[in-house]
């Protein structure tokens, strides 16, 4: 997959000249910037990207440029990759289970920051991490909702728990802090105030006080035509509660969202195969490839078809099964997509908001997930 050195006003202009056979991804770097600094604007401490969600270098590199400085990692790779792009970086390491190699890669590699959520991993890091300088970061756990999909089944400590870690933390000579993650495509703002007010009650019991609140990521994208997320207001709750939970003791904010930073700057063009006796619909695109994560967390419907000469289909929209490209049956697209009614064999679909998530699960089982990126414009069709 490589990078088009061609910028295109828009991806209508790439289909009309090309009419790719394979799936293509459409960058806006103007949106993945304009994310960022809505983020640095509005969140109330330090913005951090996730960067499983996307790791395209032209993704980080964007980021870096809008003034992101620090990135949440998880891998020996994802740590190298940073380290390589954006050098002078600030490195969350918040994978809480890690080998005794990836934590002396990470050693190795100056990072200074981890996250924890059990005694015997708290252990190895206190074993091998110099605590000079280096900040471990609890994570924990609630029972709250409001996300698509619950991150906590597995990572993060009970309440009790991370009482416990945070004191040995402090004991042990690192820098305490707490984090959590309140699940992703998270629209509900009532989870970050849960989880803040139990930060507060843990810092209470364990009598700690700590340097710094990582609120995680979860913060939505655009998935839902009728629902633009209002991340303003989440960054408000966020603030605001810290504020009552902590008072003077306020620790420094820091969040690390993935999909909210990357999530919109991407759409996905995925060509339609074939049309089944005029019924079922057969893309070159599903579950093994980009659409990985749709039976999961739910369809993204913001949706337009294109025909190959570049004119959006109209028609009114009517639900069709739709399947993806290999042979397996269970890649299917859950539920029925709602489709205009005078689709065609050979036109584009066209998904909005799909840049999280997505290039980083494709595979390429079968034969297919050969993908193609075009830098464009605007996303406009
Ligand atoms: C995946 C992940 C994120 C990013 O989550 P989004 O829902 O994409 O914002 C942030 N922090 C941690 C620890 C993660 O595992």
């Amino acid at each position: 997959m490589g990078l088009s050195r061609t910028i295109w006003n828009n991806p209508t202009e790439f289909i009309r000249l090309h009419q790719p056979e394979n799936p293509v991804l459409f960058f806006a770097p103007t949106v993945a910037q304009a994310a960022a600094r809505r983020f640095i604007t509005g969140f109330p401490g330090l913005v951090t990207y996730a960067v499983k969600s996307n790791p395209g270098e032209e993704m980080i590199s964007n980021l870096a440029t809008a003034g992101i400085t620090g990135f949440d990692c998880a891998s020996p790779f994802e740590i190298d990759l940073i380290r390589r792009l954006v050098p002078e970086a600030a490195i969350h390491y918040h994978n809480p289970v890690r080998s005794l190699a990836e934590i002396a890669h990470a050693v190795s590699h100056e990072v200074k920051s981890y996250s924890v959520d059990s005694a015997s991993e708290l252990a190895k890091l206190i074993a091998h991490v110099p605590a000079e300088g280096c900040e471990i970061s609890v994570r924990f756990k609630l029972p709250v909702g409001g996300a698509a999909y619950n991150f906590g089944a597995k990572f993060g400590a009970t309440a009790e728990l991370a009482v416990e870690l945070l004191k040995t933390v402090a004991e042990a000579g690192f820098t305490p802090s707490l984090t959590f993650h309140p699940g992703t495509q998270c629209t509900d703002p009532a989870a970050w105030e849960t989880y803040i007010r139990k930060a507060a009650w843990i810092v209470a019991e364990a009598g700690v006080r700590i340097s710094r609140l990582n609120v995680g990521g979860g913060f939505p994208n655009h998935r839902l035509e009728a629902v633009v997320p209002e991340l303003e207001s989440i960054f408000d709750v966020i603030g605001r509660t810290a504020d009552e939970a902590f008072g003077a003791d306020k620790p420094v904010l820091v969040c690390e969202p993935g999909r909210a930073l990357c999530g919109d700057a991407f759409t996905l063009m995925a060509r339609i195969k074939a049309i089944r006796d005029g019924e079922h619909v057969f893309l070159n695109d599903g579950i093994y490839g980009m659409l990985n994560e749709m039976p999961q967390i739910g369809m993204i419907d913001r949706l337009q078809v294109l025909s190959p000469a570049g004119e959006l289909r109209h028609g009114e929209v009517q639900p069709r099964i739709a399947f993806g490209p290999t042979c397996d049956s269970v890649d299917r697209l859950p539920g029925e997509i709602l489709m205009p009614a005078d689709i065609e064999e050979g036109d584009y679909v066209a998904w909005h908001g799909m840049g999280s998530y997505s290039v980083v699960t494709n595979s390429r089982f079968n034969g297919f997930g050969e993908l193609q990126m075009a830098t464009v414009l605007t996303q406009k069709l």
